[in-house]
């Protein structure tokens, strides 16, 4: 009987450290019609694998109905997950009972991941502007909250001047720019390096509250650009919940990018559990030299 006791104090004694070690992030992955982007069901394969091949997220995966189709069939339990990873671009009627239950869930310490197009979704529901910060389109202007981005002396700026919220000039590769090297996503990653030709996301409007910006990247006015440099990744607070917005990964070409799976694969774990304990890998592009990894289905 002793020897019993013994074995269940070891066990739960035990118990908090196998939890951090080995327990899996539960994550919803959330796809549907994406407004801007016919070719968005290309983006669902490389997303979840790039997930579930670093051992650390357990997946699941809930379509969200087209408008036109039911949308009372979309009521995910979210309490059951520790994140949730969306590509949704739209501006699909969630019912307003789902969008409260998704607002409570991550404002009492949920994880949310937001993949490029998914900032343009939802441009009228407040609190899922508050979640990612900045988004763009969808008749985003001033009254949504200030531009923000870095100048050429490098002081991060607050710009409230009248205008579109949304743009992007040509595709091209170029370079990202760490701003905030300590933050657990971004350690240990080079100061700057080359991302493959993807859309460059620029003059993004939104509350910008409790957002940090990680990385940035120079919109040149030779593509179309702002001549900015333009938030790339982003965390932001919202209550005890952590977001991780890319805006990253038009194609399935630039999704194939080093530096958008690793940052990718980093932020999730990040806003999943706090923490980052997935490493740099050998092969994160040179400050000039794109890196691509190509996927296989
Ligand atoms: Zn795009």
């Amino acid at each position: 009987m002793k020897r019993f006791f013994a074995v269940v104090v070891c066990l739960i004694m035990a118990m908090p450290l196998m939890a951090q070690s080995g327990r899996k992030i539960k994550t919803l992955f959330l796809d549907g019609r994406s407004v801007h982007h016919k070719h968005w069901e290309e983006w669902v394969a490389p997303l979840k694998s790039y997930l579930t091949e670093t051992g650390r997220f357990e997946l699941e995966h809930v379509s969200c109905p087209a408008p036109g189709e039911d949308i009372s069939t979309f009521n995910p339990n979210f309490k059951k997950y520790d994140l949730i990873v969306s590509i949704i671009d739209d501006e699909v009627l969630w019912l307003p009972e789902v969008r409260k239950r998704f607002e409570q869930f991550i404002r009492s310490g949920g994880g949310l991941v937001v993949i490029h197009a998914a900032d343009n979704s939802f441009p009228s529901w407040p609190e899922y502007n508050e979640m990612i910060g900045l988004g763009g389109w969808g008749g985003r202007n001033e009254k949504d909250g200030p531009y923000v981005y870095y100048n050429k002396e490098g002081e991060l700026v607050r710009d409230n001047r009248p205008g579109r919220g949304g743009h992007h000039g040509a595709q091209h590769s170029f370079q990202v720019q760490t701003r905030m090297p300590e933050h657990p996503i971004m350690k240990g990653l080079p100061e700057k390096w080359m991302h493959a030709k993807d859309e460059l996301y620029e003059q993004l409007r939104g509350p910008a509250k409790n957002m940090d910006v990680l990385a940035t990247a120079y919109a040149s006015p030779e593509f179309g650009g702002s001549d900015r440099h333009e938030p790339i990744l982003m965390t932001i607070q919202y209550g005890k919940g952590r977001i991780f917005h890319s805006v990253l990964g038009h194609s399935r070409d630039a999704m194939t990018s080093v530096g958008f799976i690793t940052t990718y694969q980093r932020g999730a774990e990040w806003a999943g559990s706090g923490k980052v304990t997935l490493p740099v890998p050998s092969d994160f592009p040179a400050p000039d030299k794109v890196s691509q990894r190509p996927f296989k289905e």
